[in-house]
């Protein structure tokens, strides 16, 4: 196996939730980081997420594992008082509202419960004690009980200012400066070079190319609703409620078919008394607009799972965009072929559960010691490079 002698210097490319964790936990330990970032911190997928911090759309496997991991690593930063009221710990309602979702749902429990994962059946009666809010159509519901939600912004603000770690806004990395085969010695950027003695790839959508993985990454557009306050609906809604029906836009559940756009209910009571609405999973980088056909869809689809949210108001919509891997597994490891370079992206839909885990994962590689997760599922060399950006 590769092996780095200990780094003195580190640069990071990308502020997301990732990044910005693999500076928190580098900086913990001494090392010196410099994050660069083309626009400014969680300006891409980290500021445009829902928030779910959730085992409960997975299946068994490495993600699973993953995300349990993930959500143990939020919750030793909230004990630390580093993410205090920025996580909040919550259960999650799985429900079926549909004769079609109710197969999907019971599926899901089994799955659950097969690895491990604490997850309670509710049938009609108990899920509607439990949420009177809801529409009679909810036939049951899987409470998922360990789960919780934590604003990707927040998170990215709250671990810098920790780490103390400055960001180096608008500054755009554009290649790697390879020295000799298999070894970096920093970043060429707008800016003129930067050398350090490891790099750390956390762009996102902008990973591929530093790294010549053309076609490896795709962009999974989402687009989200924020409601204004509405504090007594709020407060009786004990977690977040997500339709059947996302199991299936997630590919998480097979049956019936995946709509067109990915539809896939989920709505989350915020602490602010709000709602956060999604969404849809679309196939495509169409920018970060808006469209009424998906914002009517997803409010419809709300309402009809929670009547009363016809009487609170629409605040705004935003979108965003995912980035994928081909094979559906993120990337996490030492780039292919260069020793000193180290790559996390590809989170798709689950970069804010796993992200803080997944920067405690890249520093424990990059020191050389054991990481809270074995990666094998994740390594980049899966994927051959084209040609390194250099
Ligand atoms: C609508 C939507 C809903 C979501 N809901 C959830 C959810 O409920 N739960 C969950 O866990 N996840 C969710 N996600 C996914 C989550 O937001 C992402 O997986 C996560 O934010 C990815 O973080 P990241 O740090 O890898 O990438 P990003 O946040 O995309 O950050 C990459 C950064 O790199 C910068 N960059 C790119 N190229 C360069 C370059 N060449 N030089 C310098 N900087 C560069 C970009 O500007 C960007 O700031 C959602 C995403 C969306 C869009």
């Amino acid at each position: 196996m590769l092996k780095t002698p200990f780094p003195k210097s580190v640069i990071i490319i990308g502020c997301g939730i990732v990044g910005a964790a693999t500076a928190f936990f580098l900086a913990g330990r001494g090392v010196d980081v410099t994050i660069i970032e083309r626009e400014g911190p969680a300006a891409a997928a980290t500021g445009a997420a829902d928030g779910a911090v959730s085992v409960a759309s997975k299946k068994p496997g490495p993600m699973m594992t993953a995300a349990l991991a993930g959500i143990s690593v939020y919750r030793d930063l909230l004990a630390q008082g580093i993410l205090e009221t920025v996580f909040k710990p919550r259960p999650t309602y799985v429900l079926a509202s549909s004769d079609e979702e109710v197969p999907v749902v019971e599926a899901h429990v089994g799955a659950l419960r097969s690895a491990g994962v604490a997850v309670n059946l509710l049938d009609r009666k108990d899920i509607h004690g439990r949420f009177p809010a809801l529409s009679p159509e909810v036939r049951l519901g899987a409470e998922v009980k360990d789960d919780g939600h934590a604003i990707g912004y927040a998170v990215v603000h709250r671990l810098l200012t920790a780490s103390g770690v400055k960001v180096r806004r608008r500054v755009e990395a554009r290649s790697l400066i390879v020295s000799r085969p298999g070894h970096v010695t920093g970043v060429e950027t707008a800016e003129g070079r930067i050398e350090a003695s490891a790099v750390v790839i956390t762009a996102g959508s902008g990973s591929d190319r530093l790294l010549g993985l053309d076609g490896v990454l795709m962009p999974r557009k989402g687009q989200l609703l924020v409601t204004e306050r509405a504090p007594e609906l709020n407060a009786s809604m004990p977690g977040s409620i997500m339709s059947g029906r996302y199991l299936l836009s997630k590919g998480t559940q097979k049956g019936g078919a995946p709509s067109e756009r990915g539809y896939g209910l989920v709505i989350d009571p915020l602490t602010t008394g709000q709602f956060l609405i999604g969404g849809t999973r679309e196939n495509n980088n169409a920018g970060k607009s808006n469209d009424l056909e998906a914002v009517a869809r997803i409010l419809r689809d709300a309402v009809a799972l929670v009547p009363r949210l016809a009487q609170v108001r629409l605040l705004r919509a935003f979108a965003g965009i995912r980035t994928a891997v081909a094979d559906g597994l993120p990337l996490i490891g030492r780039a292919p072929a260069i020793e000193n370079v180290f790559v996390a992206t590809g989170f798709e839909g689950d970069g804010i559960c796993l992200g803080p885990m997944v920067g405690k994962a890249v520093a424990s590689l990059i020191l050389g010691e054991p990481a809270p997760l074995d990666l094998s599922a994740f390594n980049p060399a899966r994927f051959a490079p084209k040609e390194i950006a250099a």
